[in-house]
Parts: structure tokens; C-alpha cells; sequence
């Protein structure tokens, strides 16, 4: 079985946890208009290549001494969703092998439901999901996609199953509806009694090709009254 990678980071630091090997696939089944990395989008393209699973173990191993694990992103990783449990089984032979445990992240948009694949998610230490927007008219726009409810069933299902990483929240004002995602996130917290990270992003329009490419930075001032909304909410939040 092959997957279409389109660049593996041997040690990457901002994509999880410490020091990580980042494998980025190719193929995405939305179409963010804030999207930093557009060249990921179509599902095919020259410069991804087809690697399969034992090829892409022999590049983690180059870095086992340097790195705490591997997280896998995109384009949308779960569209691979075989040939990641594939992966994730054969770094944890790896860990055996070597005596040093990587743990096996994946960074999602949620739109793949996590409970359709148990066998992959007994192998996944967890997920860094994103959460573009609550409300689903204000999805649409910046996705083109029509449904997130998806999205809002996986972030409950992960918390209960102790997978969810960190939830990440890009924050665009006048275009994300922040606020009213932090207020469900917090609700959907203190109802199953547990909590994960929240990552604000500041959203910064450098690279993007999409609708928002001519959209501003989004100011400090903007960060802070989300940080502070977080806050009184009592959800573990830390600025991106
Ligand atoms: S989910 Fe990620 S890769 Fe896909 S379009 Fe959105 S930002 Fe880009």
C-alpha cells in the first residue's frame, strides 16, 4: 500500500509535541480560503510521491535519537486512513525495536469520523484537530464544504476516548466565529468532565492563494480578547 507524500520534515518542532518527525500527504477534501499550504490541496500532483510504509519508517528512523515521535498531516491525512494505521503499527515495532517510544500523532480537519476506525485510533496517541468554525453557514464560506458536524462529533468522541491532543482555532475576526466556538468547546468540556489544549492561531495572510489572501494580520489586540474569553471560560488555551 502506498500514500502520496508530499514532503517529510525529519525534525519539526512546531507540529505537536517536542521535536517530531512531520509527514505531510497529499490530497485535501476541503478547500480552506486561509489553506497556508494550497500546493497540498489536489489530491494528485508531480511533486508528491507514492512511498509506502516501509520507506517512510526508514527516513523516522534517521532521526529516532533526535525526536519524541512522528505526526502525520496534510492535505487531510485521514483520507489515508489504511495506510496511516499501517504506519503507526510499524513505528511502534520501531519503538520495540530501537527502546525508543515514539508516540504517533495525526493533524486532521475532522472532516473523517475517528470512530469509523478504531484499529487505526488503538495505534494513534492522538490528534491535534481543527476547528474552523461552529457556526455551519460561516463553515461553508470558509471551506466550501456544507457539513461540520463531523468536525463537532469528533472533537466529543476524541475527548471521551482521551485522543484529542489539542484543538486548534485559527482565528480570523469578523470571519471565525471564535467566540461562539470557545463557548461550545467549554460546554462540551465540563459536560464529559475532561479537557485538551486550545491552540488560538493568529491568522497571517503570507502564503495563502485563497479568498482571505488579502485579509490582515490578525492584530495582538484580537488575540488577547480571545485569550481572555478563553480564560473566564477556564479552557486551557495558549497562543499560536
Ligand atoms: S484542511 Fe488544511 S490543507 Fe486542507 S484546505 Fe484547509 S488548511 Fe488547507
Amino acid at each position: 500500500m502506498t500514500a502520496p507524500v508530499r514532503k517529510i520534515i525529519s525534525q519539526s518542532t512546531v507540529d505537536g509535541p517536542g521535536n517530531r518527525t512531520a509527514i505531510f500527504l497529499q490530497g485535501c477534501n476541503i478547500r480552506c480560503s486561509y489553506c497556508h499550504n494550497p500546493e497540498t490541496q489536489a489530491m494528485e500532483d508531480a511533486e508528491a510521491s507514492e512511498r509506502t510504509v516501509p520507506e517512510v519508517v526508514e527516513e523516522i528512523r534517521k532521526s529516532i535519537p533526535f525526536i519524541r515521535g512522528i505526526t502525520v498531516s496534510g492535505g487531510e491525512c485521514m483520507l489515508r486512513a489504511e495506510w496511516l494505521k499501517e504506519l503507526f503499527t510499524a513505528v511502534r515495532h520501531l519503538s520495540d525495536e530501537t527502546g525508543h517510544f515514539l508516540t504517533c500523532l495525526i493533524d486532521s480537519n475532522g472532516t473523517v469520523p475517528f470512530s469509523s476506525h478504531r484499529p487505526l485510533m488503538d495505534v494513534c496517541d492522538g490528534v491535534m484537530l481543527d476547528v474552523k468554525a461552529w457556526d455551519s453557514v460561516i463553515y461553508q464560506r470558509l471551506t466550501q464544504s456544507a457539513n461540520n458536524r463531523i468536525v463537532k462529533d469528533n472533537l466529543t468522541w476524541l475527548l471521551q476516548e482521551d485522543k484529542l491532543t489539542e484543538v486548534r482555532i485559527v482565528c480570523v475576526p469578523e470571519m471565525v466565529d471564535v467566540e461562539v466556538i470557545l463557548n461550545n468547546i467549554a460546554q462540551i468540556y465540563g459536560f464529559i468532565g475532561k479537557s485538551a489544549p486550545i491552540k488560538l492561531i493568529r491568522f497571517r495572510p503570507h502564503g495563502v492563494i485563497g479568498a482571505l489572501s488579502a485579509y490582515p494580520v490578525t492584530s495582538e489586540e484580537a488575540m488577547n480578547h480571545y485569550i481572555s474569553i478563553a480564560e473566564s471560560l477556564h479552557l486551557p488555551v495558549r497562543k499560536g
